[in-house]
């Protein structure tokens, strides 16, 4: 069993919307019920945190939380403001509901990705048998370049051998203790520069993160017209 740290807990800023897009309507639906849905229904996962901003705790609770039955959210904390402070924030929440803190499984989930899957759960969990940390991804399709800026003009640098790039996804899952302590040492090295919490462990914890494939439509909703992709895409699995 694993405990999974859902994150709602951005603005959002990239959708041209007043409401946070974590709660904007998707068929019906807010964003975020998507992937608590999944959670909430999967038999490996015990408890769900979710982080949010301390404005929408109460509307979380009652609009999302309360109003869909999800059981398994034990406790609504507040966000941070970058993305990590978030997530750290969960981590402190897992020490007051596992039984076992030693032993726990955490999965970091961005509560903006709503096709989270049972499968990627289960793998993730699973993986933890052998491994300490594992990630969600999927081959890049598009070719990559490493840019620079000269005199205001972009130009491409280096050209990375495309089999060896994938892109990165949540679910990510971790060993409690590992991901804790990688995160008590970013957060005392004042020069981190950090985006994912894959490149936590392997920064501070010296340990490379298993790869599980993900999925094209395990999207990040960002932007309107990723917004209508997911409806296209919920249309579909109906
Ligand atoms: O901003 P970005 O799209 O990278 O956010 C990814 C996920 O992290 C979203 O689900 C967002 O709500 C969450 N987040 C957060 N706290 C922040 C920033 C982002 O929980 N300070």
């Amino acid at each position: 069993m694993a405990i999974a740290i859902v994150l709602s807990g951005g603005s959002g800023s990239r959708m041209n919307s007043d409401v946070a897009k974590q709660y904007m309507l998707l068929k019906g639906k807010e964003i975020l019920y998507y992937s608590l849905k999944t959670f909430q229904d999967n038999n490996n996962i015990s408890d769900i945190i979710l982080v949010a901003r301390p404005e929408d705790i109460e509307l979380c609770k009652v609009n999302i939380v309360d109003k869909y039955g999800f059981t398994k959210v034990r406790k609504i904390c507040s966000g941070g403001k970058e993305r990590y402070n978030s997530v750290y924030n969960g981590l402190c929440v897992v020490e007051e509901l596992s039984e076992d803190v030693k032993n726990e499984i955490v999965l970091i989930h961005d509560g903006a990705r709503p096709f989270v899957t049972h499968e990627m759960i289960d793998e993730s969990v699973g993986n933890m048998i052998l491994g300490s940390a594992c990630t969600v991804g999927v081959p890049v399709k598009d070719t990559i370049k490493i840019v620079c800026e000269i005199n205001g003009e972009l130009f491409g640098k280096e050209t990375p051998n495309r089999n060896t790039l994938y892109q990165i996804q949540t679910p990510q899952t971790f060993r409690y203790e590992l991901i804790r302590m990688s995160y008590e040492r970013m957060l005392g090295d004042e020069n981190h520069n950090i985006t994912d919490d894959t490149m936590i462990v392997e920064q501070y914890g010296g340990m490379g993160c298993k790869i599980i494939m993900g999925s094209y439509e395990n999207l990040k909703i960002t932007t309107p017209e990723d917004l209508e992709f997911a409806e296209k895409i919920v249309e579909k699995n109906l």
